[in-house]
């Protein structure tokens, strides 16, 4: 047996993972097979281009429980490769199949491209100074972060669901509280404009650039790590980067941000960035479409009055 397997257990992501599974598929001439929680999605993934959708039945409500009737299933069907939703859950639940099964894990890939009979993976190394290319064992498993890809489109194809019922192994995790994260407003992750903030403000009055610009935008504002954790300008929810956020929007406007590794490997997948830096050196203007060398107290009133 063989197939690509798709697992996530946001189905956004499974719809995601979907299109990255599909051009594999074509490649490889395999079948696309979907493992799911709910009976209710089957019908889209499978208009997305799933040829099996495996439903899983149980009324458990942790996903990493589900990782040993994972590897299960996946020992017995084969798979030559398997996709995963790389959730911090999806990543969790990625390290305990791999481990059951002995077999290959490449997280966070932004790539994967088959050829014969040839399966490659490209992820970003040392904070984005670096391209890993890898060759893939049958059946490894790959984890592809959320929105690295969009969601598969519709089309008119066929396929079919097969219900399991399972008895999750519920000891594998042991919730003792759940204590869920509150975003203060919009969650920047999502944001289809941003606005990002970084250490070029002179003081916390030049918030008010940031925020008239963003509202003529309908923008949402973000910042840098140091704005966030050393001068608490704006909460840790906030700021972009390695250990922040990893955002994806339509466009990103920085103001005052030099653009260190460790930043720009959580904003480099924008569709337009636009940079404003004193510093024409700044690393900034090597990840920008369009860098404006200045003053951003000069920079941003400009650009915002000509917004409207
Ligand atoms: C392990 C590790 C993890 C990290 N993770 C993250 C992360 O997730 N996210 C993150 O952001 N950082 C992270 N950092 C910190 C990162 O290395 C940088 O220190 C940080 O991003 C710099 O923030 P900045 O661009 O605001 O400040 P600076 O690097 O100080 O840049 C300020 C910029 O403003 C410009 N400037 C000054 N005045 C003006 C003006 N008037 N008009 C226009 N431009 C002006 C300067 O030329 C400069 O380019 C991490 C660091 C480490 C070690």
């Amino acid at each position: 047996m063989a197939g690509i397997y798709i697992y996530s257990e946001e189905q956004p992501v499974t719809e995601q993972l979907l299109t990255a599974g599909k051009t594999l598929a074509n490649s490889l001439n395999e079948k696309i097979n979907v493992i799911d929680f709910s009976e209710q999605d089957s019908e889209s993934f499978i208009k997305k281009g799933a040829d099996h959708v495996l439903c899983l039945k149980s009324d458990h409500p942790w996903p990493e429980s589900y990782a040993q009737i994972i590897a299960d299933i996946l020992k017995e069907k084969d798979p030559t490769v398997v996709l995963i939703g790389g959730t911090l859950r999806g990543k969790t639940t990625a390290s305990i199949i791999a481990a059951k099964l002995q077999t290959g894990l490449v997280n966070n890939a932004f790539a994967i491209e088959g050829s014969g009979s040839v399966i490659e993976t490209k992820r970003i190394m040392y904070s984005g100074i670096a391209v890993c290319t890898e060759e893939l064992c049958h059946g490894s498993i790959v984890t592809i972060e959320p929105r690295t890809f969009d969601a598969a489109q519709d089309s008119d194809h066929q396929g079919d669901t097969e219900n399991i019922d399972i008895q999750p192994e519920a000891k594998t995790i042991t919730v003792g509280n759940v204590c869920p994260i509150v975003h203060q407003d919009n969650d920047i992750a999502t944001a289809e404009k941003l606005v990002c903030v970084g250490r070029g403000l002179s003081d916390q009055n030049d918030m008010k650039l940031a925020e008239e610009l963003a509202e003529k935008l309908h923008a949402q504002i973000c910042c840098t790590r140091s704005v966030a954790e050393d001068y608490h300008w704006l909460t840790t929810d906030k700021y972009v980067g390695l250990s922040g956020a990893k955002v994806k929007p339509n466009l990103y406007i920085s103001m005052g941000v030099s653009g260190q590794v460790q930043h720009v490997a959580g904003m480099r997948d924008s569709k337009v960035i636009v940079a404003v830096d004193t510093n024409e050196n700044a690393p900034i203007f090597a990840a920008a479409d369009y860098g404006i060398v200045g003053d951003l107290h000069e920079i941003i009133p400009l650009l915002t009055k000509e917004l409207g």
